[in-house]
């Protein structure tokens, strides 16, 4: 019987590979949405012209798609393929709680902005899993996604991801001048700088679109790993209905879909994002009926170069994704990392800035411009253990009822890191906004999992290290469900080397 993987996300293609590996027999069920073919279209002639050939209108007509898009909503390609309606997954509690599931090939890699980290020893304290033992498994992970970045400062607080042999994206004007000012400033204590790394093919042509879809697909998505998963013997992917539920027996797993089918397997792994598998698990009952998910909460921090770049930050060659990484180490603020992503110059800063403040200076438009040329953000993000959590529970018709709550002393911990991260801005000559500073809805980090933790002694509502609920023997939960907590930095690489070494280890 072959095994049965749920899901073509970053998690569900990195289990299929270790599987197929070992010379398993593999089953991928996915729903597997994809790009609309007028999209694809779209996109292929827009690459094929090249920035060379770009018009204003080109790029405007390509950037209309996201710039039209509903709070919330992330597009990439002017499509909403990659990103389920909040009514898709949620009966209630979803204007409090804005994590939303994928139902795409490739899963919320077809929408993410790929910056990489793997997790900081120290912020596995007490996991069953150690940062050393997760370190075959990024290797195993690095040798099919693409990982841009150079050696630096930052490579001391990640020994799990050596960066020798790599390249970086090119750093924008504004972050080359900002790290030349962070470094001439001398030591600032407690906090490390460097390069951002990115799960970007090499080839950027530094065109900035990355925030509405690189149209030469160079930002990795995991459905970019199918092909050469069913060119190896023994896999088989199954588009179709979504799986809802399942059923262990002492010789297999079987799984119900929406359709009504079934299909049985040796094993199964969900990897259907967090709020799928978690639908799943409740629907299928082998947990307590309510879980509760953590989140890694995220906020912005504007600041204003003191001095303007040459040349230009809005003019090519640049990219959009984050520039640079920066990690506050300082115990009076948190045991954890706090983790920023600092970010330069993007075509949606001076169109939020006209719309929030243009209007009430009727001609402004053109100073907002200007100042957003100087503008740069760090996103903020905070340990699971700062943060707000979400009470899931499933509703009568099937979807997920959210209860969200914050810490008493969440605001009071985000100002403390942003004032932590303004001074380190400051040294690298930008003034910090802590005025404009602002936290983000619970769950809109998309950093985001925990509902069935592992736990060295697991009991009910935790798995043990191989991902298996409580009472389980064949079923492993292979996505960020089963991360103990949500370390700040960066959540997908960890994610697919625990899935690695789940699929690696799985009887
Ligand atoms: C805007 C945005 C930016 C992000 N930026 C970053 C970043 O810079 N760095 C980072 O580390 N992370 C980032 N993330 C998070 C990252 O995208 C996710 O951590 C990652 O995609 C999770 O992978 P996954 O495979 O576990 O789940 P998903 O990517 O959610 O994939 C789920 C898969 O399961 C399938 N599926 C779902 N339900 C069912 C079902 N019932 N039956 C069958 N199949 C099903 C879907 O079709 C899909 O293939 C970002 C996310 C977003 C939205
Ligand atoms: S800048 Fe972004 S969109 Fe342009 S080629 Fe590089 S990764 Fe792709």
């Amino acid at each position: 019987m072959a095994d049965l993987v749920v899901g073509s996300g970053p998690s569900g293609v990195t289990v299929a590979g270790a599987l197929l590996a070992r010379g398993r027999e593999v089953v991928m069920l996915d729903v597997g949405k994809g790009l609309e073919p007028d999209r694809a279209a779209a996109r292929d002639t827009f690459a094929s012209a090249g920035p060379a050939g770009w018009s204003r209108d080109d790029i405007a007509r390509w950037q209309g798609g996201q710039v039209a898009a509903p709070p919330g909503r992330v597009r990439r390609f002017g499509s909403d393929f990659a990103m389920e309606p909040p009514e898709a997954t949620f009966a209630e509690g979803a204007d409090h709680f804005h994590l939303r599931a994928s139902n795409a090939q490739g899963g919320l890699s077809n929408l993410w902005g790929s910056a990489l980290l793997p997790y900081r020893a120290a912020d596995m304290a007490g996991w069953p899993v150690t940062a050393d033992e997760l370190a075959p498994h990024y290797a195993a992970v690095a040798a099919f996604l693409p990982v841009s970045g150079t050696t630096d400062a930052l490579g001391q607080l990640f020994r799990q991801m050596p960066m020798e042999g790599r390249t970086p994206l090119p750093a924008g004007p504004q972050a080359e001048e900002f790290l030349r000012r962070h470094l001439s400033a001398g030591p600032d204590p407690g906090a490390t700088l460097g390069l951002a790394r990115q799960a970007v093919a090499p080839g950027c042509r530094a065109c900035g679109q990355c925030l509405h879809g690189c149209p030469w697909r160079l930002i990795w998505s995991a459905a970019q790993r199918l092909p050469a998963l069913a060119a190896l013997p023994g896999f088989t992917y199954r588009p179709g209905a979504p799986v809802r539920r399942f059923a262990e027996g002492p010789e297999g797993v079987t799984l119900t879909l929406a359709d009504g089918s079934s299909v049985t397997g040796s094993r199964a792994f969900l990897a259907a994002g967090v709020l799928e598998s978690a639908r799943i698990l409740l629907a299928s009952q082998p947990v307590p009926d309510k879980l509760t998910l953590l989140d890694s909460q995220h906020g912005f921090l504007p600041a204003l170069q003191r001095r303007a770049t040459r040349p230009r930050p809005d003019r090519m060659p640049h990219h959009t994704l984050t520039q640079l990484f920066l990690e506050i180490d300082d115990p009076a603020l948190s045991p954890y990392l706090v983790h920023a992503q600092i970010y330069g110059w993007n075509d949606f800063y001076a169109r939020d800035l006209i719309a929030s403040y243009g209007r009430r200076l009727p001609g402004s438009a053109p100073l907002w411009r200007l100042l957003a040329r100087r503008l740069m953000v760090a996103q903020i993000f905070l340990h699971s253990d700062h943060s707000a959590r979400a009470e899931l529970s499933l509703a009568p018709d099937g979807r997920l009822r959210a209860r969200t709550s914050l810490p008493a002393d969440h605001p009071a911990r985000f100002r403390a890191a942003a004032r932590r991260v303004g001074a380190s801005l400051a040294r690298g000559g930008l003034a910090p906004l802590g005025f404009a500073a602002r936290v983000n809805p619970p769950g809109s980090s998309f950093h985001a999992g925990g509902t069935v933790p592992m736990a060295r002694t697991p009991g009910p509502g935790q798995s043990d290290r191989l991902g298996r609920p409580h009472g389980l023997a064949r079923l492993h939960v292979a996505d960020a469900s089963v991360l103990p907590a949500i370390p700040a930095t960066t959540i997908t690489l960890p994610v697919m080397a625990n899935a690695h070494r789940i699929a690696s280890e799985a009887p």
